[in-house]
């Protein structure tokens, strides 16, 4: 069923999955404890802190934000 979709695909899919399972730099304590916790929803296992991300990967839009905010700050 899956190979009706062909190769590519698969790919993605093997990537989303990747940076699914990942860990992901916490941008309040900086940490690499960030984690999917359900559906777009990610929870740093450090400070606590939940954030509101993609459903396959911590890079979104709420990040670079914060990212600038911090860069903007210091
Ligand atoms: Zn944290």
């Amino acid at each position: 069923m899956v190979s009706r979709y062909g190769r590519r695909i698969r790919n993605l899919a093997e990537k989303a999955d990747l940076q699914r399972r990942a860990s992901y730099e916490c941008p309040k304590c900086n940490k690499v404890k960030v984690r999917r916790k359900c559906y777009a929803i990610w929870k740093c296992r450090s400070c606590g802190s939940v954030f509101a991300g993609g459903a396959y990967s911590f890079t979104t839009p709420f990040g670079e934000t914060a990212k600038r905010l911090l860069k903007e700050s210091s």
